[in-house]
This record gives structure tokens, C-alpha cells and sequence, in this order.
């Protein structure tokens, strides 16, 4: 089972991530907790070439940033997540393809029809069981961010950046509802978690 978790810089990927791999080993599963970019040790150079380009004098390209992000995934499907889920363990990774769609394609303003092809020819067409979106207002997201600049590289990018990224995540749940679950992230994480718990159960193999 391939589990995504996608949503904006603050609405708490990381954190919903690490509850839900402890609870589904307790539950006696292997779980995989993996994340984009940096899922690999390849993976991890990109972070670094791509966290470094933040606000710096030599911007990335939106192009040169989305191969970056395609090449961190390429590597991550074929080291992590195929061989992970081959043996039967539950993958859960920290940000995916919807991630590209929104920062790449809505953010940067790149077709969103040419992130996808890209995004399907880096990951051979693989796409998750059920892709989680942590959604979070504006005002809450802002506030979570600015407690850790360090790390977010678009810390620096306008609200309207990140307003047309939730957007996106929030378009691509509703375009295929089954393989989508939307939460609303502004609660407390364990809220959070037990919600997605609920929703998980049924789905999950025995
Ligand atoms: O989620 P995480 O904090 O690891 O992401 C690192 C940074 O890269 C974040 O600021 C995020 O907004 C950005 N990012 C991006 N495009 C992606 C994935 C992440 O701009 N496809
Ligand atoms: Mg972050």
C-alpha cells in the first residue's frame, strides 16, 4: 500500500507521517516512512543543490528546478518505494507528484500538463493508493512557516505563491475524490491523526 501526504510548507506532512508509521507498525505492518526531495542518498545532493538556490543570486530555473525534483523522484521510486512495496510494506512518503503539480506547476507557472508527463516518466507511471492533502488557511500556514525559515526554501515566496499551491493540492483531491482523502490540518495532530486513521482501516491489507 503507497500512502502520499501532500499540502503546503506548515501544514504538517512531517508530523502526521511519523504518527501514522509508528501506529501501523504497532498494527504489526512493515512501514516505510520516506519524503521528497531527500528520500535517497542521491536524493539528498538534490536537496542540497535545491534548498541552497532559495532566495541566493543564481535562481534556479523553473525548468532546472523541475528536473531536479523529477530526478529526486526517479531515484527515490526505483531505491525506496518499488522495492518497499514489493516486499508488502506500507509506504508512506513525505510529499510526491502532486507536490511537483503544485510548486513546479501552479507555483513556477510551468504547464501543468508537461510536470505531469514528466512526473509520470520519472516514476513510470506509479501513483499512490490514496494521497492524503493536509490543508491549512493562509493565515495558519504563515504562522507555522516563519517558525522555521531555515528549511523552507519559498519561506520567501508571496502568499499569492502559496495561495495558488493549496489551490492546486485542493483541485487535484477534487478531481478524483476515491484515491483522495482532504483534511482539514489547522487542528491538533492528533485529531488529524485519528481522522486519518478512520479513513485508512478499511483500506488497508490485513
Ligand atoms: O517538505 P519539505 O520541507 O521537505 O520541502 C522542502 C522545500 O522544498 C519546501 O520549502 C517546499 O515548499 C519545497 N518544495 C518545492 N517543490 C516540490 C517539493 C518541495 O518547491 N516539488
Ligand atoms: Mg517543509
Amino acid at each position: 500500500f503507497f500512502l502520499a501526504f501532500e499540502g503546503g510548507d506548515g501544514s504538517g506532512k512531517t508530523t502526521q507521517a511519523s504518527l501514522l508509521a509508528a501506529w501501523l507498525t504497532e498494527q504489526g505492518h512493515e512501514a516505510v516512512l520516506t519524503r521528497e526531495p531527500g528520500g535517497t542518498a542521491t536524493g539528498r545532493d538534490l536537496r542540497e543543490v535545491l534548498l541552497s538556490h532559495r532566495a541566493d543570486a543564481s535562481p534556479l530555473s523553473p525548468r532546472a528546478e523541475a528536473l531536479l525534483f523529477a530526478a529526486d523522484r526517479a531515484q527515490h521510486v526505483a531505491e525506496v518505494v518499488t522495492p518497499a512495496l514489493g516486499r508488502g510494506a506500507v509506504v508512506l512518503t513525505d510529499r510526491y507528484v502532486d507536490s511537483s503539480l503544485a510548486y513546479q506547476g501552479a507555483g513556477r507557472d510551468l504547464p501543468a500538463g508537461e510536470v505531469e508527463r514528466l512526473s509520470t516518466w520519472a516514476t513510470q507511471g506509479l501513483l499512490p493508493d490514496l494521497t492524503v492533502v493536509l490543508d491549512v488557511d493562509p493565515d495558519t500556514a504563515a504562522q507555522r512557516r516563519s517558525g522555521r525559515a531555515a528549511e523552507d526554501r519559498v519561506e520567501a515566496e508571496s502568499r499569492a505563491f502559496h495561495a495558488r499551491v493549496r489551490e492546486q493540492f485542493l483541485s487535484l483531491a477534487g478531481r478524483d475524490p476515491r484515491r483522495y482523502l482532504v483534511l482539514d490540518a489547522t487542528t491538533d495532530p492528533q485529531t488529524v491523526h485519528a481522522r486519518l486513521r478512520e479513513h485508512l482501516v478499511p483500506l488497508l491489507p490485513a
